[in-house]
């Protein structure tokens, strides 16, 4: 089985993606048979990594070189950004995302309360010594704040905390331990028509799993958010792609037959024999 539409697609003004060109992840997307990529560069308008997304006076250039490259290319090119939340910039997320042409806004939550959970020290400076579920009611707060922004049309990886968990953390876990505000996440998805990902990046971080964990999908499904996009979150254009056959077999195995691709910030579903070759 091969995917061939990506929704997380990192290229080289992501400062953890140096030297990924838009036109060699067009290059490569046409000898693997995609339809359809969409980058997602990281926006961080805040915090200590600020510098490691695109500096919003770059934004016209990115879009430039998407569009440019989309001249020469019959694989559909989308415009979206991974766009960090932070609550005190609200305001200025809004505006600067209202002011550009973008297909998909992506919101993450790589930051909660001032930890970045993505980062060794960060994750266990948050996790270590308190319990699981006090630690994700604080995550989900924050997500559930996210998605009530009303910024993001879909949030990347709902449980991105697990990447370096096992630091923190050893053994497996379920999604019974992830506290009460996850339902409350989940309802705001739904109030708000939001929807999420499924991301098989997990399998790059080692912890041998999509985001998110089987059992929080199955909540999703139950609750019936039915907006989903699927996306590898590449950071080379080697990478492309990669592991998506995962995402699609568990969004089948809970009962999804379509995901969503997303244009001039609308969504599509598109069966999810559709998207796979
Ligand atoms: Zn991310
Ligand atoms: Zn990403």
């Amino acid at each position: 089985m091969q995917v061939i539409k990506d929704f997380h697609v990192h290229e080289h003004h992501s400062g953890d993606a140096p030297g990924a060109t838009v036109t060699d992840y067009c290059r490569v997307a046409e000898e693997r048979g995609f339809d359809e990529i969409c980058f997602t560069t990281h926006f961080i308008i805040a915090g200590k990594d600020a510098n490691n997304g695109l500096h919003p006076s770059l934004i016209s250039e990115y879009i430039d070189e998407i569009e440019s490259a989309q001249a020469s290319t019959s694989v559909k090119l989308r415009i979206g950004l991974e766009v960090d939340y932070f609550p005190e910039a609200e305001a200025l997320l809004s505006s600067i995302l209202d002011e550009y042409p973008l297909d998909f806004v992506l919101g993450s939550l790589h930051y909660i309360r001032g930890f970045d959970i993505g980062d060794r020290a960060g994750s266990v400076a948050f996790f270590g010594g308190r319990k699981i579920q006090e630690c994700l009611e604080t995550y989900y707060e924050g997500w559930r704040e996210a998605v009530e922004s009303g910024l993001f049309d879909v949030m990347a990886h709902p449980d991105y905390f697990r990447k370096y968990l096992n630091l923190s953390r050893p053994g497996p876990l379920s999604f019974s331990e992830y506290g009460s505000t996850v339902y409350e996440a989940i309802d705001a998805l739904k109030a708000y028509k939001v929807g999420f990902e499924v991301n098989p990046s997990g399998y790059r971080h080692g912890i041998g799993d999509c985001y998110p964990i089987l059992g929080f999908l199955r909540e999703l499904k139950s609750e019936g958010i039915d907006i989903i996009t699927i996306g590898s979150d590449c950071h080379s254009y080697t990478k492309l792609g990669e592991r998506l056959e995962e995402a699609v077999k568990r969004v089948r195995e809970v009962g999804y037959s379509n995901i969503s691709v997303f244009e001039d910030r609308r969504r599509r579903g598109i069966e999810l024999e559709k998207i796979v070759k």
